[in-house]
């Protein structure tokens, strides 16, 4: 059996994982234990070939303890995934493929795809719900127009305007989660559905003053607010949206300081796993890492989406699955 605790620095995990076999027995023990499942049929009755592959008994298909992950027709060393599995885990700042090309020795397009699918990992969450005192707010990613150059500023794109921001909506339970998506407009009819399906009815909802959010009330939350226009920020002292924005500060950051830049298309990765960072913040280096490790062994379906905490409607979700779908067989070529 892996401890896993033992996994305390980039060192532990260059050391152990330092033959391909170990690699694959690991995989082979946080995916199936002695159990070994067809991920063609899903039967119990397997062999272990002499090459270390398995043969289904039932439906006669071989396969091995990569088929279906993240790993499949990988021509990369385990060892390389591993290692930047636990640094993108444990740098609170995310890590760039730049940074992967020369930390695990591989080509930047490379470094780039490993990076993507493990990213894909952090979004298939179970449903997460959120409870008891929920902030709420928006956010805007793109520069702001003060800041271009003449020829590149486009009028009247302050303030809320999405004419070159991207909105991003996000709400928080305090001391718990984030759950956080790329949104098409920050309209009162975009949004309500999302805290529908994530917030339990009867929650204190806090936000600002945006009219975005009048229908909380009829829709059986409690909802608080302060004016943000009349600079009020905190109200009776828990009244506020502080956490929340603490989240976005931080998420601003990454992106600006890790990332740099972030397409529109994938920018719900780089969300999903700020979320992530956030919400295992109180776990220790080796035991996110174990939980990333068995999140990599599921097999990848990408009707998977369907339970993605990103999924907001079924166009979103059609457009999801387009995207990891392409993603997914891109990598293969990668
Ligand atoms: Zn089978």
């Amino acid at each position: 059996m892996i401890n896993f605790s033992n996994f305390k620095s980039i060192i532990s995990v260059i050391n152990y994982f330092h033959n391909e076999e170990i690699c694959k027995n690991a995989l082979i023990e946080a995916r199936w234990g002695d159990d070994v499942v067809c991920p063609h049929c899903g039967k119990h009755h397997c062999t272990r070939r002499a090459d270390g592959r398995f043969r289904c008994n039932a439906c006669k298909h071989n396969f091995s303890c990569l088929t279906g992950t993240i790993f499949e027709n990988t021509k990369l060393p385990l060892q390389k995934w591993f290692v930047a599995m636990y640094l993108i885990s444990s740098h609170k700042k995310g890590v760039s493929s730049c940074q992967i090309m020369r930390d695990c020795e591989v080509m930047q397009k490379t470094a780039w795809f490993m990076l993507q699918k493990i990213r894909s990992l952090y979004g298939i969450t179970d449903e997460i719900a959120l409870d008891g005192e929920v902030e709420m707010d928006e956010m805007y990613l793109g520069g702001r127009g003060a800041n271009k150059h003449e020829s590149k500023k486009t009028e009247g794109t302050q303030g809320r305007s999405t004419k070159t921001k991207t909105p991003i909506f996000g709400m928080q339970q305090r001391n718990g989660n984030v759950v956080a998506m790329k949104v098409e407009n920050t309209q009162g009819a975009t949004i309500m559905p999302i805290v529908n399906q994530f917030v339990e009815e009867g929650a204190t909802t806090y936000t600002d003053e945006a009219n975005i959010y009048n229908k909380l009330t009829e829709n059986g939350y409690i909802h608080e607010f302060v004016n943000h226009s009349q600079r009020e920020y905190v109200r009776a002292s828990d009244i506020h949206t502080n956490g929340i924005e603490g989240f976005w500060a931080h998420f601003k950051r990454v992106i600006f300081s890790t990332y740099h830049m972030v397409s529109k298309d994938y920018l719900q990765r780089y969300i999903d796993e700020q979320a992530y960072r956030w919400n295992t913040r109180k776990q220790s280096e080796s035991s996110r890492f174990e939980d990333m490790f068995k999140k990599a062994v599921k097999s990848f379906d990408y009707t998977d989406v369907l339970s993605l905490s990103s999924v907001v409607s079924i166009e979103h979700f059609r457009e999801y699955r387009v995207m990891y779908y392409n993603l997914w067989k891109s990598t293969h070529c990668a």
